[in-house]
């Protein structure tokens, strides 16, 4: 029998990947291409060539006992310093391989941050809407989230007024996600340094260390002028969770890293607890051969003009409609404030005509729906019918 903790979580498990399945039998229905699924953020760009060219010569080339075998916790040091001496490039920081731990992506990066810092009790700040798996990540190391309301008014920038209004001294740290998912929002330098001075003023008043913990697998996902900050330039405790899922298009393998900055608050012990964590959480080490190959391909990026296209496609196909969305300057997931305040009934209604959306209240942001537009072209451009007949309940 499963664990009274463990029970509410399954039968509660994801919107988003109910919504995934609910697409599949629809599928089975009316076949693949009448269905429009823009309900799961799994990327429709194949990872690079370069990429798998270098997954295939490493398995040629490499020798199986160290391809195949267990290695340090936090990875491969070559791993390590490569990624240190891209952060190097792009950011002008002095990262090496120790400020590194390698993880199975975003998720288990943020699970072993947490084990590393929280106890039972714990308050960790969130922006909502936000990426609703942090709850069930809090919950594993029995700590809770201290939601924001979200900020339609600034294009859903954190509040950093009610912030501080509700830091205390169980503040363990501060969940920032930029570019965000669900609503493709970039936070600009201005807002990360006005945040990281609350921070600071705060860490001081209290006497304790709070972190951000800096989510960011979409940072390379930008378009146009937007710039992703980094985050460590402005506020030393800065915990950076890294993936490669959305950036390399390689959700399935598992790859990612932490960056520890020299800079943030008992750097050396907190990289030690981070690879003690991936032992103790059974992850032991980040996969071997996504590792190796990596070490090669720092530099490659994704087809972002791809995802850049989609997304205005749909912004612009939907405000002429009559919709309200969020113009995105990353990530790949438009948010659109639904016509009704029943954003779970709105989705329903969407589903009738085959178009598989998000509701909001998934991310709690209630009254919105997400669209993640990381599908085909041809999957934009053929479902506005579908949304244009829905659109012409409401806005006439
Ligand atoms: N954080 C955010 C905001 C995400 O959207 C996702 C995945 O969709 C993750 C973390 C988890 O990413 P990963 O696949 O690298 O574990």
């Amino acid at each position: 029998m499963i664990s009274n903790l463990m029970r509410p979580k399954v039968n509660g498990s994801s919107a988003i990947r109910r919504m995934f399945e609910e697409g599949k039998k629809l599928a089975a229905v009316y076949g693949p291409e009448n269905v429009y699924d823009f309900s799961l953020g799994n990327p429709n760009v194949p990872a690079p060539e370069e990429l798998r060219d270098a997954m295939i010569d490493i398995l040629k080339t490499e020798d199986p006992l160290k391809l195949h075998g267990y290695m340090s916790n936090a990875g491969f040091d070559e791993t390590r310093q490569a990624i240190a001496d891209d952060l190097n490039h792009r950011y002008g920081t002095v990262y090496s391989a120790a400020n590194i731990v390698m993880t199975a992506g975003a998720g288990s990066a943020m699970n072993i941050t947490m084990r590393s810092i929280l106890e039972p009790g714990d308050e960790v700040i969130v922006f909502a809407p936000y990426f609703l798996e942090y709850n069930n990540y809090l919950s594993n190391y029995g700590a809770v989230p201290v939601v924001i309301a979200p900020h339609p008014e600034s294009g859903f920038m954190p509040d950093v007024q009610e912030m501080c209004a509700k830091i205390t001294p169980k503040t363990k740290a501060v969940i920032i996600n930029n570019p965000n998912n669900p609503t493709g929002a970039v936070y600009p330098a201005e807002v990360i340094s006005q945040l990281a001075d609350a921070l600071k003023s705060k860490q001081e008043e209290l006497g304790t260390v709070i972190y951000i913990i800096s989510d960011e697998p979409y940072r390379e996902l930008v378009y146009g002028d937007a710039k992703v900050p980094h985050i460590p330039d402005f506020y030393n405790n800065t915990l950076i969770c890294y993936s490669y899922s959305k950036s390399l298009s390689l959700p399935g393998e598992r790859i990612g890293y932490v960056l520890v900055p020299p800079q943030s608050d008992g750097w050396e012990e907190f990289v030690l607890s981070l690879s003690t964590a991936n032992r103790m959480l059974g992850i032991v080490n980040a996969p071997s051969l996504q590792q190796l190959a990596i070490a090669r391909c720092t530099g490659l990026r994704s087809n972002v003009a791809f995802y850049e296209r989609n997304g205005a496609d749909l912004y612009e196909g939907l405000t002429a409609m009559g919709f309200s969305c969020v113009k995105p300057d990353g990530a790949f997931y438009l948010w659109v404030k639904s016509p009704i305040d029943d954003d779970a009934a709105f989705c329903d209604e969407l589903k009738n005509e085959r178009v598989l959306s998000t509701p909001g209240s998934a991310f709690m942001g209630p009254g919105y729906f997400r669209l993640s537009y990381c599908v085909s072209h041809e999957t934009v451009v053929n479902s506005m019918p579908s949304f244009k007949k829905v659109a012409a309940r409401y806005f006439g």
